[in-house]
């Protein structure tokens, strides 16, 4: 069962192994319960630690099930051995980690909603949204994203952020499996995991260019 959705700030849990294969050339585990988010929707997968009869294993990645519609494969750096199938097993996820893509995930969302407020009307998606090593961007092919609206938009984002304003996510009552996040009156369909309170994002430093039309807002947390 995928437990990150119940609480996305639910660092370890005792589970059970429930796989171990080889999957493309990957050591892969299946664990009955998980915390590991996978990788997708412009956030990158969970990385941490099994512990097995005392033993460290470091999960390196995480992948969706290619056998197992809602299953998540972890992805480990050695080969565990097979018979621990069956075992208890202690997964702690890289926190640190976790936290800084929930906190620079939420980041983009935000801000797009208010770059949407502020130009008082709906604007076309981001054509990437996406976390790279220490920052999270949002690209546009758009000419309704000016540097004008960016640095207008910038100022209510960094004065919202300090105010702080409640994040609520949750599934879809209708449609299985899909889920929604919302925040100050803005609702983005989401299945990533989000930071609580718009306020732990924390401070943040913006930039903007522009190449061929295509606007990109980079966001690092400071
Ligand atoms: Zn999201």
């Amino acid at each position: 069962m995928q437990k990150f959705y119940e609480d996305q700030y639910l660092k370890e849990i005792k589970t059970t192994i429930a796989g171990v294969f080889v999957e493309n050339d990957q050591n892969c585990v299946q664990v009955a319960d998980n915390i590991f988010y996978p990788r997708g929707g412009g956030q990158k997968g969970d990385k941490g630690i099994l512990t097995i009869e005392g033993v460290n294993y470091d999960v390196i990645g995480t992948t969706k099930d290619p056998y197992n519609e809602n299953g998540i494969l972890l992805i480990m750096a050695e080969k565990i051995p097979e018979e621990n199938k069956g075992q208890e097993v202690l997964c702690k996820l890289n926190w640190a980690f976790r936290n800084k893509q929930m906190r620079l995930h939420t980041a983009v969302h935000l801000h797009h909603c208010l770059l949407e407020k502020t130009a008082g009307e709906k604007l076309p998606v981001p054509k990437v949204s996406d976390i790279q090593d220490g920052f999270a961007f949002n690209r546009y092919e758009s000419n309704k994203i000016t540097q004008d609206l960016i640095e207008k938009t910038n100022q209510i984002f960094c004065e919202a952020i300090a105010v702080g304003a409640e994040v609520r996510t949750y599934s879809d009552p209708e449609k299985e499996g899909f889920r929604w996040w919302e925040c100050l009156g803005f609702k983005i369909p989401c299945g990533g995991t989000h930071v609580k309170n718009i306020a732990e994002i924390g401070e943040v430093e913006i930039k903007y260019n522009e190449k061929k039309g295509t606007p990109t807002i980079n966001i690092k947390l400071k």
